[in-house]
């Protein structure tokens, strides 16, 4: 098959990670006989220091005449006080809406050989936690209308119905394809949007009897995370509360670079990234690590390009890989050896098959 693949590098350590899951990509080419080419996309800080803007429109364009995007990560301190519109962010705001991709998906999943890394107690990592967070991206806070006035500033929180079923789907869908239990997580008891959400995600589950439906608000749900999180195989919920959420489920499982995610709209181009940022207090050292962009790349092969065999081979390779006792600076624990990023690319290359 030949795939046509944006690479956005971005800023910080984002071209190091990203050299390393094209490296791995490559490699996948020669052993199952594909050809992935890459078109280089400029967004985030690097962009606006070459065309003054996060993401001019001929840089979209390209990716959205790809079969999908591989991101890294943008922004970092330079920028900090460039005004709201131009922000390395904005970029990536305004890729994720000019793509449609309004499912993000994140596994929050512990490896059996990093379990120690997690800061949660022995006795409930020991219980697993392996879930999933389908995270509405295009709508809500995120994308309404912000201003200021004076010493008041607004933020507009607005939800459809036809916005909420769509990823509510999404969520059902993919409880559907696991354990089938989906948790709908919202503010109902304050906000209106959120009992919209929970009346639609109700009308949903009479068409996905299959799949069992509870319904958490999302305070409790922050608790419950660290709590009980063996309690969970998929949780939905709108785009701000995903956000926290999320990096709060990656933070149990041990280290923020080593999580992927899927973003996904109504084609098979999808967005591809890490969870983290560009963390430039790492950048530029060979220590980051790049394993969350290297699973961000196989889940680009299982979920865009039906390659699954591909992805199970990649993910197989970072096990081997953790099997082997290589630990980048963020993971490392006693016993272990210590190694770099391009190293773990090369690692990781080595144990495909
Ligand atoms: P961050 O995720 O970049 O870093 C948080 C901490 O995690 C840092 O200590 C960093 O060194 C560490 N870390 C992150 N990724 C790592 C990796 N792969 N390997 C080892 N350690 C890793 O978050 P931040 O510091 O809050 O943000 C830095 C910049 O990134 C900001 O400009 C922020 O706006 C931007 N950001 C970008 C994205 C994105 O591109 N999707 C997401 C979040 C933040």
């Amino acid at each position: 098959m030949i795939k046509n693949i944006a690479v956005i590098r971005g800023d910080g350590i984002g071209p190091e990670i990203t050299a390393q899951a094209i490296r791995v990509l490559d490699r996948i080419a020669e052993l199952y006989g594909h050809t992935f080419n890459y078109t280089e996309v400029d967004m985030g800080g690097c962009a606006i220091d070459k065309y003054g803007d996060p993401l001019p429109e001929s840089e979209l364009e390209k990716c959205l005449a790809s079969d999908s995007v591989l991101l890294g990560a943008v922004g970092g301190e330079k920028w900090n006080n460039v005004e709201g519109d131009k922000r390395p962010e904005k970029g990536l705001l305004r890729l994720r809406a000019g793509m449609g991709v309004y499912s993000n998906n994140r596994p929050a999943k512990i490896w059996k050989q990093l379990s120690e890394a997690s800061p949660l107690k022995k006795e409930i990592v020991d219980k697993g936690i392996d879930f999933i967070i389908v995270r509405e991206l295009i709508g809500g806070i995120y994308f309404g209308e912000h201003k200021t006035e004076g010493n008041t500033a607004i933020d507009v929180l607005r939800y459809s119905e036809a916005e909420i079923e769509r990823i509510g789907r999404i969520g059902f869908e993919t409880a559907r394809k696991r354990n089938k239990k989906l948790c709908s997580v919202e503010k109902s008891n304050v906000l209106d949007s959120s009992r919209l959400w929970k009346k639609v995600m109700h009308r949903l589950a009479e068409e996905y009897s299959d799949v069992e439906l509870s319904d958490m608000l999302v305070d409790n749900c922050a608790m419950q995370i660290v709590k009980n999180p063996s309690q969970f195989d998929v949780i939905v919920t709108e785009n701000m509360f995903g956000d926290i959420l999320s990096d709060e489920a990656s933070m149990i499982t041990g280290s923020i670079g080593m999580i992927p995610s899927s973003s996904l709209g109504a084609t098979d181009c999808g967005l591809y990234e890490p969870i983290h940022g560009s963390a430039p207090d790492i950048a530029g050292k060979d220590i980051a690590n790049p394993v969350g962009t290297i699973l961000s790349a196989a889940m680009m092969l299982r979920f865009s390009f039906n390659m699954p065999k591909e992805a199970d081979a990649i993910e197989a390779a970072v096990s081997a890989y953790l099997d082997a006792g290589y630990r980048t600076a963020d993971i490392m624990s006693e016993g272990m050896t210590q190694i770099g990023c391009r190293q773990c690319g090369d690692i990781i290359v080595s144990c495909l098959k």
